[in-house]
């Protein structure tokens, strides 16, 4: 839905800075019990630093970052600004990429100086190339999401040449957030793509108990489905082009407008702000103003 009108009723919808597609998106919001919530970008920041580099036996860092920037320069992911601006930060030029393609919820790949890199999950990676990466980095990549980091691998020439090690933090609100949202008697959910170390570390700051790691885009989707099925009624929070898919199949979407194209073209509401608070103030208002209507 394209987000026209502002939140009908009382015009405090502009002033909560929410947009929504239509009057029928506010039966919706009254009715939702469930809440799904993607991490990075939905419930953290999504601004992501780089914390680390493991070059692979005899591999140098920088050139394993300057092929990684050149990649992620035609990424919008979070992931991939963390490693643009890293690379810029250390005056390292970025090789020239051609042929990029992302791959969402798994990475992105292009060929630079003649040679296809790829960049992104360690597991794709595998089985995009068929093989196991060495000990070293299987071990290096393990211990590195145990401690809560997301963790991407940096491919070329068949063989993983090294990790690259991001993370952002939790959005100061969220946790304020999710105990409202429990208050309105809605069960929360987090959903990611990321690994489960860094997924059990954000579900516990903030006070989600149900927490889905390594859920690819169409998982996300399958998710919905499955707790439609159980008979919720369900909310979905995202920001990212993986959760578009998500966003359209839930009973309520909701895209923070900090987000991509994609996920606030199919969700039903944008929240200006990217604050969750706002989406629980958002829902208490729904109810409501139905509430004086009828
Ligand atoms: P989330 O659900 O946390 O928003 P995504 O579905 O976007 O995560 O991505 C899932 C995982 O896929 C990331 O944690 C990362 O390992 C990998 N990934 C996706 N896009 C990229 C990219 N452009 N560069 C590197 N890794 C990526
Ligand atoms: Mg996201």
């Amino acid at each position: 839905a394209t987000p026209t009108a502002l939140l009908v009723g009382t015009g405090r919808g502009s002033q909560l800075g929410i947009l929504i597609g239509g009057p029928e998106v506010l039966e919706q919001t009254r009715r939702v019990d469930t809440i799904v919530l993607d991490k990075t970008g939905t419930v953290t920041t999504g601004r992501m630093e780089l914390s680390g580099l493991v070059a692979a036996d005899g591999g140098d860092t920088t050139e394993l970052l300057r092929m990684a920037a050149a990649v992620e320069h035609g990424s919008e992911h979070p992931i991939a600004r963390a490693i643009v601006t890293a690379a810029h930060e250390q005056s390292i030029a970025a090789g020239e990429a051609e042929s990029f393609l992302a791959e969402p919820g798994n990475g992105a790949r292009a060929v630079v100086d003649g040679r296809l890199v790829l960049v992104g999950r360690l597991d794709w990676i595998e089985r995009e190339w068929a093989g196991a990466a060495a000990p070293m980095i299987r071990d290096a990549a393990l211990a590195a999401e145990q401690a809560g980091s997301t963790v991407v691998a940096v491919a070329w020439d068949g063989a993983v040449r090294g990790l690259a090690m991001v993370g952002d933090t939790v959005k100061q609100s969220s946790a304020a957030a999710i105990g409202h949202f429990v208050r309105l008697g809605l069960t929360p959910v987090l959903l990611t793509g990321d690994n489960a170390g860094v997924a059990a570390a954000v579900g516990s700051a903030v006070g989600i108990a149900d927490v889905r790691a390594g859920v690819s885009p169409q998982g996300k989707l399958e998710a919905i489905r499955a707790l439609q099925a159980e008979g919720r009624v369900v909310a979905m929070v995202g920001d990212g082009v993986n959760d578009a898919a998500a966003l359209a199949a839930a009973d309520l979407g909701i895209a923070m407008g900090s987000g991509t194209d994609a996920a606030i073209a199919a969700g039903d509401i944008t929240v200006v702000s990217g604050d969750l608070v706002v989406v629980a103030d958002a829902i208490r208002l729904a109810r409501r103003t139905l509430g004086t209507i009828k």
